[in-house]
C-alpha cells in the first residue's frame, strides 16, 4: 500500500485580525506540509454567525499570503473536499448529529447557562468550557423525539473515568481523564449552531487531514475530539500542538489586548521575516 499523503490544514476563525501567535502556528503548519511534500488545506471556521465577519475572512487570507504561506485547497482556490467555509458545511454536521443521536452518544440538555454561548469557539486555558455535572444524562431517551437539534444544547456523554492518551508530535505523551479534566461537552448549541468540537472532527475527517497543527491551548480539546471521532467511527489524525507565543513578561500574546496584528506590523513596515522571528524556535 502506498503511504498516505500528508494533508495538513490552516483553520482560522474570522472573528478578528490574525496576530503573531496565529502567524507562528500557521507557519509551523506550512513548514510541516512542505517537509512532508504534502498538501495544505485552508478552512474558514466561520461557524459562529454572531462573531464571524466577512472582512476578517478576507484579511486572514491576505495576511497569510503576505507571510508567504501557500495552500492547495481553500475557499479562494476551491478543491475536491469543499466547501471550505464551515458556514456552508451544515449538512455534514447534521449527519454527524443524527448518528450521535441514533447511537445514544448525545443527549438534549435543557439547562440554562449563559456561558454556553462560548462553546462554538475554540476554548482556551482561561475560558475552557465549564465542567457539566451530567444532570440531563437520563434525557438520552428523549433524543429520538428530536428531528432536528434546535432548541436545546446537545451534550456528548463522556465515559467517566476513562483515561484518554495520545502522543503529540511536538508536546509528547498526553493523558486526560474524562470526568476529571472535562465533563459532558456541547456538540450542538441551543441557538442551532454546531459546536466547535463537532465541526472540527467532521471537517478534519471529511477533508482527509492526516495531521492537525494548532496551538497548545487546544491539547485538552484533542482528548474530547478523540472521543467524538471514536463515537463517529472516523479516523484519527496525528496532532502537533505548537508552543504558545509569550511576551517578555510571559503573557500569552493572544491574551493581550494589544496583541500585535499582522496587519498593524505590516503597516509599520515589518517584513514577514521580522514577524516570524518573534516565534518560538523549537
Ligand atoms: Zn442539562
Amino acid at each position: 500500500m502506498p503511504p498516505t499523503p500528508y494533508r495538513g490544514r490552516l483553520a482560522p476563525s474570522p472573528t478578528g485580525l490574525l496576530h503573531v501567535g496565529h502567524a507562528c502556528t500557521f507557519w509551523t503548519a506550512h513548514r510541516r506540509a512542505l517537509r512532508h511534500h504534502g498538501q495544505l488545506i485552508f478552512r474558514n471556521e466561520d461557524l459562529d454567525p454572531q462573531r464571524s465577519q466577512a472582512r476578517y475572512a478576507e484579511a486572514m487570507l491576505e495576511d497569510l499570503r503576505w507571510l508567504g504561506i501557500r495552500w492547495q485547497e481553500g475557499p479562494d482556490v476551491g478543491g475536491p473536499f469543499g466547501p471550505y467555509r464551515q458556514s456552508q458545511r451544515r449538512p455534514f454536521y447534521l449527519d454527524a448529529w443524527r448518528k450521535l443521536r441514533d447511537t445514544g452518544a448525545i443527549y438534549p440538555c435543557g439547562c440554562s447557562r449563559k456561558d454556553l454561548a462560548l462553546s462554538a469557539s475554540a476554548p482556551n486555558d482561561g475560558d475552557d468550557e465549564p465542567m457539566y455535572p451530567g444532570r440531563c444524562r437520563d434525557k438520552v431517551h428523549e433524543a429520538e423525539n428530536y428531528e432536528a437539534p434546535v432548541g436545546v444544547n446537545w451534550r456528548f456523554h463522556i465515559p467517566d473515568g476513562e483515561t484518554i492518551q495520545f502522543t503529540d508530535q511536538h508536546q509528547g505523551p498526553q493523558s486526560y481523564v474524562a470526568g476529571q479534566d472535562f465533563g459532558d461537552f456541547v456538540v450542538w448549541r441551543r441557538d442551532d449552531v454546531p459546536a466547535y468540537q463537532l465541526a472540527v472532527v467532521v471537517d478534519d475527517a471529511g477533508m482527509q487531514i492526516t495531521e492537525v497543527v494548532r496551538g497548545a491551548d487546544l491539547l485538552k480539546s484533542t482528548a474530547r475530539q478523540l472521543l467524538l471521532l471514536r463515537a463517529l467511527g472516523l479516523p484519527t489524525p496525528a496532532y502537533f500542538h505548537c508552543d504558545l507565543v509569550r511576551d517578555e513578561a510571559g503573557t500569552r500574546l493572544a491574551k493581550r489586548h494589544d496583541a500585535l496584528s499582522l496587519r498593524t506590523l505590516r503597516e509599520q513596515g515589518h517584513t514577514p521575516d521580522q514577524v516570524l522571528s518573534m516565534c518560538v524556535r523549537p
